[in-house]
């Protein structure tokens, strides 16, 4: 079994009931496959007929001919299609048990199942999209905020692949001079030619810089801030995460330690996303239950990028809140100021900065989960320690994937080296390898086949008629 030249085929739509249901098949048997499972409007087998970017009418059948559904079908011809492939696409009547006996006609008639994002993967193995843009498709599918959405939409228009595209161009330049002048001192000479790399190397590096800078923020600004909502019980963690969820979800009572489960709730504030985890509540206790929350809370807080930390202003602080305020101590918090509804004074601004020592640059806001009051100053914090205010991004390309953060990463310390080897006085020869790592490194985002580019650059350019 050739595994890249099997037809295969999935649900491409979400199994539910649902007003229609797609089913896609595609390789080099899409059409031959489908006509056996196929009728048209007058019940002939005829798909092979159907000319290239057409939807038809017809009839989903079995191998006697019996009709299963009424569909419609499109046939795009190789190479202009997804995945370059010929590419059948069945819309049945959105059903599960349609969408699946369809399914099961086709692997009868020769298809194999597809494998999770296998279209995709053909997409790129045939060459019709690069890495990014294959990652690009599965964010968008995944997205959850307009942020997410807007960047994977310009990752697949190509702006990363063109950024680094543009980087690698300049690396592999350099290379093949290098390699040309090695081969040819005749004709190119490398004298001054160090300094003029040097420079090189740091405009390159910058740009690389910038994009390394992009990525703390894109990524959060796509995937969310793990956001931990702490406090002593009965200060209103609880009523806070249903404010923010939108929903009664949490239970809130007003007895102590009763949200002990730790919950976890992905919320949108809008364009910011916070998964946050709720816990028990810090408390010292000989509760063998709560003890687990307890012990978890302070975890998770550790873990978390944004410690949301809810103090009730109607009490005196204790020893739970002491033991926060350690906690707290170098992670990003806010404090909530809650229950101010009250009017109660026992805990303000000036007791936590001056009695308490906490440091001035963490920010209370003043809030009521009764009244709703100090939401939107909870939104203003976040994106001032997060985004530095601006709720609307402003990179036009951000970075929003771990994989291209670590590749660009490791591409910068390659070319710092080559920079310590001009430094060092060191020949050009051990250029070379540093600039190859760095441009492999890149290669690596956007899924390059090193070898041939490389060749074809250095003989097309500067090896003239040899
Ligand atoms: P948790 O134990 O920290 O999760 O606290 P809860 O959210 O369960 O709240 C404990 C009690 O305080 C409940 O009776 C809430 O209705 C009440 N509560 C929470 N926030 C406020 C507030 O801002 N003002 C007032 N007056 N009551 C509040």
């Amino acid at each position: 079994m050739n595994f890249e030249s099997d037809t295969i085929c999935a649900i491409a739509t979400a199994m539910s009931d649902a007003g229609i249901g797609i089913i896609r098949i595609s390789g080099s048997d899409a059409i031959s496959i489908c006509d056996k499972i196929y009728l048209n409007a007058s019940h002939k087998h005829d798909l092979k007929l159907h000319d290239s970017n057409t939807i038809k009418f017809g009839y989903v059948c079995d191998f006697s001919d019996n009709i299963l559904d009424e569909v419609m079908i499109s046939v795009m011809k190789a190479p202009h299609t997804y995945t370059k492939e010929d590419v059948v696409e069945i819309n049945t009547h959105g059903g599960v048990l349609i969408l699946n006996n369809t399914i099961n006609l086709l692997l009868k008639a020769g298809c194999r199942l597809a494998e999770p994002g296998e279209f995709t993967k053909r997409a790129f193995l045939n060459g019709r999209i690069d890495l990014t843009k294959a990652e690009a498709v599965m964010d968008i599918i995944s997205a959850q905020n307009d942020f997410a959405l807007k960047s994977s939409e310009s990752q697949l228009s190509g702006s990363l692949f063109n950024a680094i595209k543009t980087l690698r161009e300049s690396i592999i330049y350099e290379m093949a001079f290098i390699e040309s002048a090695l081969d040819d001192p005749e004709n190119y000479s490398l004298e001054g030619y160090d300094e003029k790399l040097d420079g090189v190397i740091d405009k390159i590096c910058s740009k690389i810089s910038e994009l390394i800078g992009s990525a703390d923020e894109g990524i959060i600004r796509k995937n969310g801030i793990s956001t931990v909502i702490i406090g002593k019980p009965n200060a209103g963690k609880s009523s806070l995460l249903n404010i923010l969820a939108g929903e009664e979800r949490a239970i809130v009572t007003d007895i102590a330690g009763t949200t002990r489960d730790i919950i976890r709730e992905t919320i949108r504030l809008d364009d910011i996303i916070l998964n946050v985890i709720d816990t028990a509540g810090i408390r010292n206790t000989d509760d063998v239950i709560e003890k687990i929350g307890v012990d978890k809370a302070k975890n998770y807080a550790m873990e978390s990028e944004l410690i949301l930390y809810i103090i009730d202003s109607t009490t005196d602080l204790t020893s739970d809140d002491l033991e926060i305020l350690e906690l707290i101590k170098n992670k990003k918090t806010i404090i909530l100021l809650n229950k101010s509804d009250l009017d109660s004074d026992y805990i303000n601004e000036d007791i936590l900065y001056n009695k308490y020592n906490l440091d001035k640059s963490v920010p209370i806001i003043r809030t009521s989960m009764l009244n709703n009051q100090g939401i939107e100053d909870l939104k203003k914090s976040i994106s001032l320690l997060f985004f530095n205010g601006d709720v609307v991004p402003k990179q036009e390309l951000y970075i929003t994937n771990t994989r291209h953060k670590e590749a660009l990463k490791n591409s910068f310390d390659s070319l710092q080296l080559v920079k310590q080897s001009i430094a060092d006085g060191l020949s050009e020869d051990f250029y070379a390898v540093d600039l190859m790592n760095a441009y492999t490194f890149l290669g690596n985002i956007i899924g390059a086949e090193v070898g041939d580019d490389l060749v074809e650059e250095i003989f097309s350019k500067f090896c003239m008629g040899k």
